[in-house]
C-alpha cells in the first residue's frame, strides 16, 4: 500500500486521491494552493455574485447548518460582513452531543436568524440506522441524504435562489478538484472566498470568542480533536470505526492530514496520532449504539467483517492484519483485529 510522503493518507482512501512522481498526494497539492490565490480578488467576485441575489422582501440566502464551527463562520460572514438575511436549515439526525445541540440552537439567537430544523421521527431514524449499517456499513447514510436534500427542498419552497454550502470534502481531503476548478455546488467556492485566507483554527477561535461556540468536553475514543463532528455522538465513534474496518484508517488520519497540511504538526507527530487512535474499538460509544438499536456486539462484529476490503485486510492466525503508514509498504504493522468470522 502506497502512503503519501507528506501527509499520512493511504492510496485506498474514502475521498479518492492520486500521487505525483514525488509521492505527494493530490490532497496535499491542493492544500498548498491557497497561498498563491488572490483572495481579495476572490472576495470581490463573491460580493458581486451575492449582490445579484439580494432580496427586497424575503431571504437573501439559505445556509445549510449543522451548528458546527463552519456553520457559525458561514453565518457570521453572511450576517456580519455582508449584511444578508439568511434562512438557516438543518437536518437533525437525533444523535447530537449536548454541546452540539447547544451550538445548533444558539445560532437562531446570536445571529437573529430564522432557522428551520428538519427532524424525522425516532422510530424511522432507528430503522434507518439499522438499514444503513447493514446495507452500506454506514449508520449515518440518512444524515448524508438529509443534509444534501433538506436545504434544497426548503430553498425551492421559500424561493431562495442562493445556497451557501460548506467545505467540499473531495477537494479538501483528496484534492479531486482544485481551487481554480469552480465545480459542483457553486456555493462551494463562495465559501472558500468567504474564508479569505482563514484556516479552520482561525475561525474556530473566532466563533468561540464571539459567539460562545463549544467544543466537546469529554475526549473522543478514536480521535484527538474535540471540535469536529459534534452533530452526531457516534460520528467520532463507531461510525468512524466502520471506516477503519472498510478502509483501514479512521478520523485520526483525516485530522492528522489536515493538521500536517496546516503546519500544526509534523508528519512524525501525525503518524503517532494514527498509531494511537485509528485502530481503537470505541467501547463507550459502541455500548450506547448497540443498546440504541437493540443489537448484540457479536452480530455487530460479524456484519463489520462483511465490509473489510480485501485490498486492506488479510486474515492471519485468527487476526485481521493490515499494512500501516509507519512501516515500509512490504511489511505488516502490529495493528490487528480479532477474526470474528471467515473472510469473504
Ligand atoms: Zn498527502
Amino acid at each position: 500500500m502506497q502512503y503519501c510522503v507528506k501527509c499520512v493518507y493511504p492510496a485506498v482512501a474514502a475521498t479518492p486521491l492520486t500521487f505525483d512522481q514525488h509521492g505527494v498526494c493530490t490532497g496535499c497539492r491542493v492544500a498548498e494552493m491557497p497561498r498563491a490565490i488572490d483572495w481579495n480578488g476572490r472576495w470581490r467576485l463573491f460580493e458581486a455574485l451575492v449582490e445579484e441575489y439580494r432580496s427586497a422582501s424575503g431571504y437573501d440566502i439559505l445556509i445549510p447548518v449543522s451548528g458546527g464551527k463552519d456553520s457559525y463562520f458561514q453565518t457570521h460572514v453572511a450576517v456580519k460582513r455582508l449584511g444578508l438575511k439568511p434562512l438557516l436549515v438543518t437536518y437533525h439526525g437525533n444523535n447530537y452531543l449536548p454541546e452540539g445541540e447547544d451550538n445548533l440552537h444558539r445560532m437562531r439567537e446570536v445571529f437573529d436568524c430564522d432557522h428551520i430544523i428538519v427532524r424525522p421521527g425516532v422510530d424511522v431514524l432507528i430503522k434507518m440506522n439499522r438499514i444503513g449499517f447493514r446495507l452500506q456499513g454506514d449508520m449515518n447514510w440518512h444524515a448524508h441524504c438529509g443534509i444534501f436534500t433538506s436545504p434544497i427542498q426548503v430553498a425551492v419552497r421559500y424561493k431562495v435562489p442562493l445556497i451557501l454550502w460548506g467545505e467540499h470534502g473531495f477537494m479538501d481531503l483528496g484534492g479531486m478538484y482544485s481551487y481554480n476548478d469552480f465545480v459542483e455546488f457553486t456555493a462551494k467556492h463562495r465559501l472558500e472566498h468567504a474564508l479569505r485566507g482563514f484556516d479552520w483554527h482561525d475561525f474556530t477561535a473566532l466563533v468561540m470568542r464571539e459567539y460562545g461556540w463549544r467544543a466537546a468536553e469529554q475526549p473522543f475514543e478514536r480521535t484527538y480533536r474535540t471540535m469536529s463532528n459534534l452533530d452526531d455522538m457516534h460520528e467520532n465513534g463507531i461510525h468512524d470505526y466502520l471506516k477503519f474496518v472498510k478502509f483501514g484508517y479512521g478520523r485520526a488520519t483525516d485530522h492528522a492530514c489536515k493538521d500536517i497540511r496546516s503546519g500544526l504538526m509534523t508528519r512524525a507527530e501525525g503518524i503517532e496520532k494514527v498509531r494511537t487512535y485509528d485502530h481503537v474499538k470505541p467501547r463507550r460509544d459502541l455500548t450506547r449504539w448497540l443498546d440504541y438499536v437493540g443489537m448484540s456486539e457479536r452480530e455487530f462484529d460479524a456484519v463489520c467483517d462483511t465490509f473489510r476490503d480485501p485490498r486492506i485486510w488479510r486474515a492471519e492466525d485468527g487476526q485481521w492484519v493490515k499494512e500501516n503508514v509507519w512501516r515500509r509498504p512490504s511489511a505488516y504493522g502490529p495493528v490487528s483485529q480479532p477474526l470474528t468470522s471467515v473472510a469473504r
